[in-house]
Order: structure tokens, then sequence, then C-alpha cells
């Protein structure tokens, strides 16, 4: 189980007169094993305080705690490392390469990790997701919904502790929408393991445990 904490976070784009707040002294606490919904207008700093709070997008100040690390005083290789052991993430677009397999895609985090790959535990996924007779297929022969469970596989590979999604279903109909959603409270509800979500879609937010509400880069 691992803890997040966000303390005061600010990140400013730009200077002068076209300098932009997009987070204006943040601070929260994520729960561990829970669904947490990010929502606010376009524009108010949602998917900027996601990237600072999964590492991949340093803050102007403020500090990001995953347990008693104070993560963006790390190095870029410790860093890194904590993204692919720690995080996963999934986004609106499926960012699935190509022109490698359905099966290869969801395994090459892992062995960018230079670790062996839990055959059984990703066997496992692959089933609950769905996804067993397309496991050799390439990623142009799958429907959306199909593409976004793939792109879901490989963001739990590694096993994280925490999950980060950026609207993940923005593209997708209602009954994917529906089945990607199912997946991803099985991975708290049953795999333990913390949703951070952003989400402009109120049936999903009223799924959430906790609700943040974000507005000119403050929680409101
Ligand atoms: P949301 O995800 O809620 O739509 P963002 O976090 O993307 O909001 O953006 C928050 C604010 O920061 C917006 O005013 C946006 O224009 C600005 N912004 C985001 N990314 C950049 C960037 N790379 N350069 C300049 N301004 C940015
Ligand atoms: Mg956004």
């Amino acid at each position: 189980m691992k803890n997040l904490n966000i303390k005061n976070l600010k990140k400013t784009y730009g200077k002068g007169d076209s300098k932009v707040n997009a987070l204006d002294g943040i601070n929260l606490s994520i729960e561990p094993h829970k669904f947490t919904a990010i929502v606010g207008a376009s524009g108010s700093g949602k998917s900027t305080l996601l990237h600072c709070m999964a590492g991949l997008d340093k803050p102007t100040s403020g500090n990001v705690y995953l347990d008693d690390i104070d993560i963006y005083t790390l190095n870029d290789t410790k860093l890194s490392e904590i993204r692919r052991r720690e995080f996963g993430f999934i986004f609106q677009s499926f960012n699935l390469i190509p022109v490698i397999k359905v099966y290869d895609n969801i395994v090459m985090s892992v062995s960018l990790d230079g670790k062996k790959t839990d055959k059984k535990y990703i066997d496992e996924l692959i089933d609950k997701l769905g996804l067993k007779a397309h496991k050799n297929k390439y990623p142009n022969q799958l429907s959306g919904g199909q593409q976004q469970r793939v792109a879901i596989a490989r963001a739990l590979a590694n096993k994280p502790s925490v999950i980060f999604a950026d609207e993940p279903t923005g593209n997708l109909d209602s009954k994917t929408t529906k089945e990607v959603m199912d997946i991803l409270k099985l991975c708290v509800k049953e795999f333990k393991q913390t949703l951070v979500m952003i989400t402009h879609n109120d049936e999903i937010s009223k799924m959430a445990d906790k609700v943040i509400t974000i507005s000119d880069g403050k929680i409101v």
C-alpha cells in the first residue's frame, strides 16, 4: 500500500502577460485502495494536476510524496523507476504501438523494466479483460473499446500501486464505457489498487469513493 500526498502544489506556464497559474496551491491526500475522481471545467488544471502527481511533469513548486519519498527530489533514473514500478497510466488516446502485437504491447513496460514477465498474472489479466482471443492481433484489428482494454492491461501489467487515468472513456460509447469502468472498479476492489481518474461524465464520478473538483487550479 502506498500513500500519495500532495503539498501546496503550484504549476505556472509561460511568462509575463501570457502567464497561467495552472495549479495554484493544491493540497491533497489520495486514499489508497479507493477510487478518486477529479472533475472540473475544461482548462481548470485537471490534467496538469494528474501529470504532476504521476511524476510526468515537474511542478513549479510544492511536493508530491509517495509514502515518505518526495518524488521530484529524485534524479531522472529513480523517478522513471517509480513511474514504471508504482504507477500505471491510461489516457484518452490509447497510445498503443501499431507494429507490435497486443500481447507485446501489454508486457512492454514489464520487459523495459528488465523484470521477468509474470506470465500467470498477465494471462489472468488478459482473461479478465476479455482479450484472450485478441492476444496475437495487431491493435488496428481491434475496436476502440478493445484497444482501450489493451491499454488498461498494459497499465496494470506491472501491478502498479496507483492507476492514473485522464478521461479514459472520453472516446468510447456508453456500452464500452461501462465495460471499461467495470474493469477499473475491479482493479480497486479485487487487485487493491488506487485509482485516480479525471472525468467529465457524471455517471462515472458517481461511482467514485471521493470526488475532487478543480476550478482555476484550486480545489473547491
Ligand atoms: P484541464 O485538464 O482541466 O482541461 P489543463 O491542466 O490541461 O486543464 O490546463 C490548465 C491550464 O494550463 C489551461 O489554462 C491550459 O491552457 C494551461 N496549460 C496546460 N498545459 C500547458 C502548456 N504545456 N503550456 C502552456 N499552458 C498550458
Ligand atoms: Mg485535461
